[in-house]
């Protein structure tokens, strides 16, 4: 890494708590790389200093930032500007300055959409996505642009599902229903494409699935399944997934793919995304056996 100095630049990831962010090492990893005088920080900003720290980023001139849990949605109303991905999605992830000030946009959906074959004809496919809540909206607006034929969601709470769909207004390009989890039984037969979006298997719960091994086994031969979780990998999900013969995707390219978008935006040049992937699979490989 290169040393700090007077003319260093900072970029950054805000959330609350924001300890467990990986963003630091893959972005600190590419700007070594690319021998840049940036320098990516974690800052821990509680839910009522979101405003303040917003003007103070201002006051001190941060490039951009990243933006994770609980503040995706808060932020919008003090952005100058917010991109049409962003506004689809209803959350920022990434923010950058301009002349005018800090404009938001979503790099979730480019990030989840970066391992799917874009040459493929989604027009047929049925997408069951299971969760609802603030990656699946990423993953719902994803498989619009994909172009896919209907987006079924699959979540726990009736209350809350009807928000999901009501939320989108219309916004959506695609056929898009709302399913408790009972009903996945009837329809898991005609699921192309399996998104689990939930943190169920998400370490250190390894030995749980959102799905049961008789669930998974009816998915019709050629299914796409794919887990947002990255830590363990494979999760259950994806190896139940790999023995009823689907093929699988892990969490972990839509992490790093999402990070590099962003990091492309702040400094306006191609960006190392194999560093940043190496970076994080050594990280998460060490971590994993200590
Ligand atoms: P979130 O907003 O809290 O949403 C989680 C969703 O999972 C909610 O719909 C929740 O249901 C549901 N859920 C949680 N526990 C459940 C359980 N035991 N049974 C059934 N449903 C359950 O979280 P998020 O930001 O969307 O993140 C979700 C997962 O995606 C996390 O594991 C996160 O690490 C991963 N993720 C990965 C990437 C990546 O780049 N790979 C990006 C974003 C997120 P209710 O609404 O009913 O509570």
């Amino acid at each position: 890494m290169q040393a700090i100095k007077g003319t260093t630049r900072l970029l950054g990831v805000i959330g609350y708590p924001v300890e467990h962010s990986l963003s630091p090492i893959m972005h600190n990893a590419a700007i070594a790389h690319m021998n840049l005088d940036y320098v990516y920080v974690p800052f821990p900003i509680k839910p009522e200093d979101l405003e303040v720290a917003i003007a103070g980023f201002a006051a001190i001139g941060l490039v951009g930032f990243n933006i994770t849990i609980p503040h995706k949605q808060a932020i919008i109303p003090l952005l100058t500007e917010v991109s049409p991905v962003a506004k689809a999605v209803g959350a920022v992830n990434t923010v950058f300055s301009t002349s005018e000030g800090f404009c938001g946009t979503n790099t979730d959906v480019e990030g989840f959409l970066a391992p799917l074959d874009k040459n493929r004809d989604w027009s047929q496919t049925v997408a069951v996505i299971l969760g609802n809540g603030g990656a699946s909206r990423a993953v719902v607006a994803g498989c619009a642009q994909l172009g896919c034929a209907s987006v079924r969601v699959v979540g726990r709470n009736q209350d809350r599902l009807n928000q999901f769909l009501n939320s989108w207004s219309n916004s959506l390009s695609v056929n898009l229903s709302i399913h408790l989890w009972e009903e996945l039984p009837d329809f898991i037969s005609q699921t192309d494409l399996l998104v689990n979006t939930t943190p169920i298997g998400m370490y250190p719960h390894v030995e749980a699935s959102p799905v049961d091994v008789g669930v998974m086994e009816k998915l019709p031969l050629g299914a796409c399944v794919y887990d947002l979780i990255y830590t363990p990998n494979p999760t259950k999900f994806l190896r139940q997934a790999q023995k009823a013969g689907a093929r699988t995707i892990d969490g972990l390219e839509m992490l790093v793919q999402q990070g590099a978008a962003a990091l492309q935006i702040w400094l306006q040049q191609p960006v190392p995304v194999d560093i940043m992937r190496q970076s994080l699979q050594n990280y998460l490989g060490f971590r994993n056996s200590h």
